[in-house]
């Protein structure tokens, strides 16, 4: 309902206006509002009846499912808050992550009983482990373990301003950071704006039908999922995201809105049969977490045929911030290039390193004040201080400009910017360029350590198959197109970039060799 000021009443309101109406449906188990009401009020009484406390860590490990849903509202409705792990990381990864929130509940999918026995060891806080498909002789099982549990409400009181998640960061620039986001934090993304000020693409109806098919441990999974819950429309729940299996979700089940990284729209594009699907239900793409090469986003406008919407957002923004409505998705327009323009309800600002707000044009770091800034990092009070500002802006560590229009430019993360002779260099600017070489697949370009320069700029260039130019052929190429300063000085080649889950490259890892024994200064 438009009142709710927290999710536990959100859930609650919708079993009372919508009850009989289907929340989510996962691998032909199909689940009602007030169904999602009951089995939540189970799992909350479940974990108090364990002695978990209210503003304790509970941990799952695990594909996205049904079941997960039910965790992590139903641990709302008990005020404890629930840690998603990012189930590719590994064993140490994943054990420091549980460690870091002192979990003393685990919960595991099928897929990962073996790694968690292995791991076991590592894990002195987990009381308890509790398995969501069975599987695992020694430990519970998720359907046994809630349905013991009374399905009445336990009537935890809860304000705006508890804990509903503690998402981690990708993990892109660092260590992933545990980003704690608030109930008003999740209800300001979902309102973004009052509905008259709404954008068109951002209305829901209760016919809506919303395919979750990014992990849950990211904001686009879990909060994507919890938005279509707060508009009563379906949700689709994907285990994990396959490309023929998205297709078939959009024809089959009938979806209207999804929301995907451009990696995994490039999967789902390049399928065989993407351009004989019956794309004429589905009503908005949106997509965003990383730049999209513009040669994909126009394969995509032709084949999917339906409004394309990018959104620029972070976790620590409890996800979209920024948008690009369909309307601006005009090949030839310059605003195509942009991410769009701040959601109504959010202040953006490009910021000098004094904290000095800067005119349209000037690249400085992005800054967000608004009710969807995060409550902080979980245990991290110095990065929390630098990011929350003392001002109210959240500094984004990414650079950019806006125009006078107020639409946002991203040129790079701050981190990644090279410096060399005193000029800033924008990794992604370069890549770019020697992405329009018609031999190359993908590029990344980092600073190494350079005696005369500081940093000297270096690509590094993953070959189409088949294909060999020089490092010479694609520096003069590179050339003839970007300043001189920002040309590669060397190249090298590789099978495959290393990206995260959310097809992020980690530039960082290809730095690494180069920089080892030597510190490199972060703007
Ligand atoms: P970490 O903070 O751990 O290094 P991360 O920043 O990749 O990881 P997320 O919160 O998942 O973790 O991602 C947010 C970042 O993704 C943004 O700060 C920005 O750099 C990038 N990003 C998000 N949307 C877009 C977009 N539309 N275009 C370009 N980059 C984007
Ligand atoms: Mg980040």
């Amino acid at each position: 309902s438009q009142e709710s000021t927290d999710l536990v009443h959100m859930v609650r309101e919708r079993a009372r206006t919508r009850g009989d109406a289907i929340a989510y449906e996962f691998e032909g188990r199909q689940t009602s509002f007030a169904e999602f009401n009951v089995r939540t009020n189970r799992v909350a009484n479940a974990l108090i009846a364990m002695d978990v406390k209210p503003g304790e860590r509970i941990a799952y490990l695990g594909k996205n499912s049904d079941f997960y849903f039910e965790l992590l509202m139903g641990a709302m409705k008990a005020k404890v808050v629930m840690a998603p792990v990012n189930w590719r990381l590994a064993g140490p990864e994943i054990a420091f992550i549980v460690g870091d929130c002192k979990a003393p509940v685990l919960f595991v999918g099928p897929e990962f009983i073996t790694q968690v026995r292995n791991i076991k060891p590592q894990l002195p806080d987990v009381r308890t482990i509790i398995t969501t498909e069975g599987g695992a002789p020694e430990w519970q099982d998720f359907i046994a373990w809630r349905d013991a549990a009374s399905g009445d409400d336990p009537k935890v009181a809860i304000s705006p301003k508890d804990i509903a998640i503690q998402l981690y960061t990708s993990g892109t620039t660092g260590k992933p950071k545990g980003a704690m986001l608030s109930h008003a934090n999740f209800l300001n993304l979902a309102t973004a704006g009052n509905a008259a000020e709404k954008p068109e693409w951002n209305k829901w109806t209760t016919d809506d039908v919303s395919l979750v098919a990014m992990p849950v441990f990211h904001i686009g999974g879990s909060g994507w999922g919890v938005l279509g819950i707060y508009h009563g429309a379906r949700s689709v729940i994907a285990r994990e995201f396959d490309p023929t299996k998205v297709l078939d979700f959009i024809e089959q089940s009938g979806v209207t809105k999804l929301f995907m990284v451009p990696a995994a729209m490039q999967f789902v594009v390049r399928q065989p049969r993407a351009r004989q699907v019956d794309f004429s239900r589905l009503k908005h793409m949106l997509y965003g977490a990383s730049p999209i090469p513009a040669a994909l986003l126009k394969e995509c406008i032709e084949v999917f045929k339906c409004g394309f919407v990018q959104l620029y957002g972070m976790t620590e923004t409890t996800g979209t911030i920024v948008a690009l409505p369909p309307e601006d998705h005009v090949e030839g327009l310059e605003r195509m290039r942009s991410a769009g323009k701040a959601l109504p309800g959010i202040e953006l600002a490009i910021l000098d390193p004094d904290g000095n707000q800067l005119p349209p044009r000037q690249v400085g770091e992005i800054a967000t004040r608004s009710g969807s800034n995060m409550a902080g990092y979980w245990n991290l009070p110095e990065a929390t201080a630098r990011t929350l500002g003392s001002d109210g802006w959240l500094r984004t560590g990414d650079a950019g400009y806006m125009d006078e229009d107020g639409y946002l430019y991203i040129h790079d993360r701050i981190k990644d910017m090279i410096i060399s002779g005193g000029e800033n260099i924008y990794p992604a600017e370069v890549e770019s360029a020697i992405c329009d070489h018609p031999d190359v697949a993908e590029a990344a370009v980092i600073g190494i350590p350079d005696d005369k320069w500081g940093e000297a700029v270096k690509a590094v260039v993953v070959m189409k198959p088949g294909k060999q130019a020089s490092a010479t052929d694609i520096i003069n190429f590179t050339r003839e197109r970007i300043a001189g300063f920002k040309t590669p000085k060397s190249v090298d080649f590789l099978e495959a970039l290393p990206r995260n889950p959310s097809g992020k490259i980690l530039r960082r890892n290809l730095r690494e060799p180069y920089w080892a024994g030597k510190d490199r200064q972060v703007n």
